[in-house]
């Protein structure tokens, strides 16, 4: 341990500049995640087959992430537990849902200027016009993935919308493999940077245009879009395995969060579940 690490837990108002954020980040990359996972779940994507001994080397990578936080205690981890329990107190129930909340550290995807809110029920300004989602949002929304026939158990979830990659990280814990789509550049190169220090070896970013899914992959047992449409694309409708489980706000100015579930080759339910909303589902991508 260096010198400045041994001053952890740092206080929210310390983790304002980019060293700081270097050195949490740091702290979080102390793990002893090798290469070898990354490497191998590279190859099963790329050859779209997936051994047992992939996907256990996933489950170690995550397992890892969860692991790092107990020896040592991590930046805010108490702010972290309260917005836990707030987001409980709102009506999110899974467990796992919630320990995967109290894993990642929020605040490292959030820019130095909002750095002390990370940890309040807001969304947040990432630049480019786009948020990050609430913590209870998301929560909400995966918990609703998750309440699928197979007690939980997700092989390979969709995100369209990574934004700065928050998400993506929570989802990680809670899948085997998480796949996620952003239409703007500079926000897909942000996560990018958010997500490596933190080195979680089964997530797999893509730039391009969501709303036609991720044909190469397909199909997915989770999808969830973190962007409004006045509809879900069917591209994504026809990349759901059947009982996969999707999660999207539908609308315009009054959204509200619909689960929909493939039963059949040619059908799907919609459940509307509650009001919420979120920055708009564009079509493209923009440089
Ligand atoms: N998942 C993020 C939320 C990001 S906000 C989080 O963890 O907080 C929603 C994101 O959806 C924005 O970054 C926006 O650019 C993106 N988006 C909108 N339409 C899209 C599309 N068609 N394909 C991919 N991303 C899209």
């Amino acid at each position: 341990m260096t010198g400045k690490s041994k001053s952890f837990p740092l206080s929210l108002s310390s983790i304002g500049d980019k060293s700081s954020k270097a050195v949490a980040a740091k702290s979080l990359a102390l793990t002893r995640i090798v290469a070898t996972p990354q490497t191998a779940t590279q190859n099963a994507a790329q050859n779209g087959m997936r051994t047992g001994s992939q996907i256990a080397a996933v489950n170690r990578a995550a397992q890892a992430l969860q692991d790092l936080e107990r020896p040592t205690p991590l930046v805010s981890g108490g702010v972290r537990k309260a917005m836990v329990a707030r987001v409980a107190k709102q009506g999110v129930k899974d467990a796992k849902v919630l320990a995967a909340m109290e894993t990642v550290p929020r605040h490292l995807f959030i820019e130095s200027a909002f750095a002390s809110q990370a940890y309040i029920d807001a969304s947040l300004p990432i630049g480019h016009h786009q948020t990050i989602s609430q913590p209870y949002i998301v929560a909400r929304m995966i918990e609703v993935m998750r309440d699928n026939s197979q007690g939980g158990v997700l092989n390979k979830v969709l995100e369209i919308g990574t934004g700065c990659g928050y998400q993506a990280a929570v989802l990680s814990l809670v899948a085997k493999e998480v796949y996620s789509i952003e239409r703007i550049k500079p926000l897909h190169e942000l996560a990018k940077a958010n997500l490596r220090p933190l080195r979680i070896a089964n997530i797999r970013l893509h730039y391009g245009d969501g709303m036609l899914g991720f044909p190469q992959v397909a199909p997915f047992d989770g999808i969830i879009l973190a962007a409004a449409g006045l509809e879900v694309p069917q591209a994504l409708l026809d990349q759901m395995t059947v009982g996969g489980r999707l999660v999207a706000p539908v609308g315009s100015r009054h959204q509200v969060l619909q689960l929909i579930e493939r039963i059949s080759r040619y059908e799907w339910t919609t459940t509307t579940l509650e009001d919420c909303h979120f920055v708009p589902l564009r079509p493209g991508t923009a440089g």
